[in-house]
């Protein structure tokens, strides 16, 4: 979400004429988009605003600003812990930055710009009408919110109290700006919420599923994923959705966080451990060949070695095809801030580093198991080796990267061409999977890919 809010930004200040740099040096504005889901995340943060405050010394008219959670939470406390920041705008107000912007640069006096999470209401996507005209970027993935904020007061989280109650964006806004995308080159969105599945509930707009079907009929795109689905609100119509609609991809990211009822209880997920388990049957009966992924917290407070041990439990008999794991910490306004029994840092990790030795075992199988299969990729752009100059085998080939339906990576090599010089990006390209690694998949094209690289005509033409 934040990654999509940062592109808004890029949007926003795009009217004001501001272009992207990769020389932090050569900024004139900075803007650090914070995150406080975890407190190592929000201490990076401030780590990193103490770092352009020695740079604003040397340049004193580098303006600084600070959006995001961080600055949601902490508001006017940011000045404090950096008082050479000049903008602190909270998660609300991302459509308002220019013209804070245009304010700093006409008074030249600190702003803060945060509403309480209980002002933050059904009118938060003032944001949602800016034209993606001016805008540059051109790339093949991209993501669009289609919500806001969160009504479920996880005990563990802060969401709701940064961002606000739920609200669901117009469908036919979401349409707009996904077409508008795709006319720039998107091919594959990743729709954005806090919990999509109960999309559209409040305030009579479409249904998720509805609104995947909307989506689905644009013309020009290829793909498109969501996240994330709480495991309570994962209804049936979904999961056809999911068996039905061809551009929607094959992979759920479902959220556990824990194998124990107990420990589910008291983060007040409202589902069980069994529900879990029927809701990932239901989806495997449809959809037989699906990615499934999960989220896991471990050392959650009263989290006992018993408990501990029903997620591992859970983990082998579901036999995820990745999980993100998460040590728990403390968040301001969070309620489990208060629960008694806190596991020590060291057992936190120790739990941590199971779950991912035991994961790591299920992604190769997994990942194993596509060997020699043919997969459709999206070609997203060169391998992060391609990039680097560093070819396997020393060969000329260029290497690719791209996407499963399952979202999983792979990179692959191609013939090159002297009639398109490769040019695969945001092509679907068929390959054949010839290794397996726990996170990537290596492959080559199929003897008949220069079908997908060259126009065919100019092919015959210069045959
Ligand atoms: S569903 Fe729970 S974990 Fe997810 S954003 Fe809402 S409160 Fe946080």
């Amino acid at each position: 979400m934040n990654v999509y809010d940062t592109s808004f930004m890029i949007r926003e200040l795009s009217r004001l004429n501001y272009e992207e740099t990769t020389i932090l040096e050569n900024s004139d504005l900075v803007i650090v988009n914070t995150c406080t889901i975890r407190d190592k995340a929000e201490q990076k943060a401030f780590s990193f605003l103490g770092r352009l405050s020695r740079m604003k010394k040397k340049k004193p008219e580098l303006i600084i600003g600070v959006g995001g959670c961080v600055a949601q939470q902490e508001g006017k406390k940011v000045l404090k812990r950096a008082p050479l920041v000049d903008i602190v705008f909270g998660t609300h107000a991302v459509g308002r930055l220019s013209k804070l912007v245009q304010q700093f640069e006409f008074t030249r006096r600190p702003i803060v710009d945060v509403k309480m999470a209980t002002e933050i209401i059904e009118n938060q996507f003032e944001e949602e009408n800016i034209p993606i005209e001016g805008f540059t970027e051109e790339a093949v993935t991209g993501f669009v919110t289609i919500m806001r904020g969160c009504d479920n007061y996880c005990t563990y989280c802060v969401v709701p109290y940064v961002r606000g109650r739920e609200t669901s964006r117009r469908p036919e806004n979401i349409v707009s700006e996904i077409k508008s995308l795709v006319k720039k080159g998107l091919r594959e969105v990743t729709l954005l919420g806090q919990n999509v599945n109960s999309y559209g509930l409040k305030g009579g707009k479409c249904s998720f599923p509805e609104l995947l079907q909307k989506i689905n009929n644009i013309d020009g795109l290829q793909r498109i994923r969501f996240a994330t689905s709480h495991p309570k609100d994962l209804s049936d119509e979904l999961i056809f959705a999911l068996r039905d609609l061809e551009k929607l991809c094959n992979h759920m990211h479902l959220p556990v966080q824990s194998g124990s009822n107990n420990i589910l209880e008291k983060m007040n997920r409202k589902y069980s451990r069994e529900l879990y388990l029927k809701k990932v049957d239901k989806l495997r009966t449809a959809c037989p060949d699906i990615a499934i992924t999960t989220d896991i917290i471990t050392g959650f407070p009263g989290e006992t070695e018993s408990d501990f041990q029903q997620t591992l439990d859970l983990i082998k008999t579901v036999e995820f095809d990745s999980l993100f794991g998460f040590i728990y910490s403390d968040r301001p306004n969070a309620i489990a801030t208060d629960f008694s029994d806190k596991i020590s840092e060291k057992e936190k990790k120790n739990r941590l580093n199971q779950i991912l030795d035991l994961q790591k075992k299920y992604s190769k199988k997994k990942n194993m198991a596509m060997i020699g299969k043919t997969e459709l990729i999206l070609v997203e752009g060169l391998s992060k080796m391609q990039k680097k100059g560093d070819m396997r085998n020393g060969s000329k080939d260029f290497q690719w990267s791209g996407r499963t339906s399952t979202n999983k990576i792979v990179n692959f090599v191609m013939e090159e061409c002297s009639s398109c010089n490769n040019n695969i990006k945001g092509k679907m390209v068929e390959v054949i999977i010839e290794k397996a690694f726990s996170h990537s998949l290596w492959g080559k094209t199929k003897e008949n890919e220069n079908l997908y690289h060259c126009v065919k005509g100019e092919k015959d033409n210069a045959a």
